[in-house]
């Protein structure tokens, strides 16, 4: 039987259509709604694509957002005293920091500007004090990507706490945040990563099972307990025709929209899945649209606590 499929895009407006009466509150009491501050260093195609689609919904929802460029060839000091003073401002809320960086602005560049972000105004919830808060559950600024796959789950009336749920990656920005997140709400978690011994056994142990990896179709229906919540975060751009052809019945529009663009993006999930899991994610219009209403959702209660609201 095929999947139900967790429609994001609704969830994503619907989280985005709450926070219009809490923006309108703050403009009615303090004469100005949340302020957002996007810092894009360079010219990297794909954060083009994703700052311009923040900027655009940030401001459909009422958040003044300004964006601040810097040279790709900048030093990493310009992104630091850009921060600094976006710190210093008082009707911006909240401060983000596009990434990923320019190379030459060295290996450690993202760690010293995350630093440098005041945590009151860390909107993605990367700063030290943001994560020990969450690892101690308690209230924070939270990664926006796991962040909108819970509000997902439990809007979807998906039961977390006693379940077995397995995330596959380890990033700071989605795996680590998203197995907290789910400790948090009481299941019972398992962190896989590149170096885990049968992948594919200890994913199907799961009722809830993450796939955070950034490979595209690996998560194959072997991985998944028949019934299994899958949730695919993955964001792949695939421009082989043979994988997408292997990947996709002939009637997929999958397929016309490569016949069309050349490239299609496909998530960490097979679409063969869809006949395993109980629950799926599409991509897109899964998880990305939740990441980015969180966005909006940590930029409002940025301002509301700064404000005092
Ligand atoms: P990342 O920092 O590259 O982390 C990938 C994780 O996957 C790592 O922990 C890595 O393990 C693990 N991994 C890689 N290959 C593996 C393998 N063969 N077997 C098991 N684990 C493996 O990526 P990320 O930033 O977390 O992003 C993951 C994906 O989500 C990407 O496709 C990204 O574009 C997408 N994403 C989507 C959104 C959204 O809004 N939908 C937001 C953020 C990210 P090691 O730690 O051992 O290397």
């Amino acid at each position: 039987m095929a999947a139900r499929i967790l429609d994001g895009t609704a969830t994503g407006a619907a989280i985005r259509a709450e926070l219009r009466p809490r923006v309108e509150a703050l403009q009615a009491r303090f004469g100005r709604g949340p302020g957002l501050g996007i810092v894009l260093a360079g010219h990297d195609p794909a954060s083009e694509i994703y700052v311009r689609n923040k900027l655009k919904t940030a401001g459909e929802a009422g958040i003044r957002a300004e964006l601040v460029r810097i040279p790709a060839e900048a030093p990493v000091g310009d992104v630091l005293s850009t921060v600094a003073a976006l710190n210093l401002r008082d009707e911006i809320d909240g401060i983000l920091v596009q990434s990923p960086l320019p190379a030459a602005m060295g290996d450690d560049a993202e760690t010293r500007v995350i630093d440098a972000i005041d945590p009151a105004k860390d909107v993605d919830g990367f700063t030290p004090s943001n994560v020990g808060l969450l690892v101690q559950n308690r209230p924070c600024l939270t990664a926006c990507t796991p962040s909108g796959v819970i509000e997902l789950l439990e809007r979807s009336g998906l039961e977390i706490k006693g379940r077995r749920a397995v995330v596959i990656g380890r990033s700071d920005i989605v795996g680590k945040p998203m197995a907290l997140l789910l400790l948090h709400r009481h299941a019972t978690v398992t962190i896989c990563h590149s170096r885990t011994q049968d992948l594919a056994g200890v994913a199907r142990t799961a009722d809830l099972l993450v796939a955070a990896i950034g490979r595209a179709a690996f998560v194959t229906p072997d991985f998944v307990k028949p019934g299994a919540v899958v949730i695919d975060v993955g964001i792949n751009p695939v421009s082989d025709e043979a994988k997408v052809r292997a990947w996709f019945a002939p009637e997929s529009p999958r397929l016309a929209a490569f016949s069309k663009h050349g490239t299609i993006t496909v998530g960490d999930v097979h679409p063969g899945v869809a006949e395993v899991a109980g629950a799926l994610t599409p991509v897109p219009g899964g998880v990305g649209p939740l990441t980015i209403a969180m966005l909006l959702a940590n930029s409002v209660r940025a301002a509301e606590a700064r404000l005092g609201a």
